[in-house]
């Protein structure tokens, strides 16, 4: 599968993750890397709840649009520093 963010710039770069939120799949360069979060019960009540920091893969388009109000919560980053040329 290609990165559907740079396959509708005109480019064809092979992808590395499927976004969690739209399902598009993203490339190295596209993809945002954030964190999540899972509660899970860890004792016989409800009330004995944890939660587990996991990890969260979202194109750059929802990954924005979290960020818009969730920012500190979601942490997205560019999994790579964009390259000197993108031209
Ligand atoms: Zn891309
Ligand atoms: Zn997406």
């Amino acid at each position: 599968m290609h990165c559907l963010d740079c396959a509708l710039a005109g480019r064809s770069c092979p992808s590395v993750a499927i976004c969690t939120s739209c399902g598009a799949a993203a490339c190295l360069a596209c993809v945002r890397i954030g964190r999540g979060s899972t509660r899970h019960v860890t004792g016989f009540s409800s009330a004995d709840l944890a939660v587990t920091e996991t990890r969260l893969v979202a194109c750059k388009a929802c990954a924005n649009a979290l960020s818009a109000r969730h920012a500190l919560e979601y942490g997205f980053a560019p999994a790579v520093q964009p390259a000197a040329d993108v031209s």
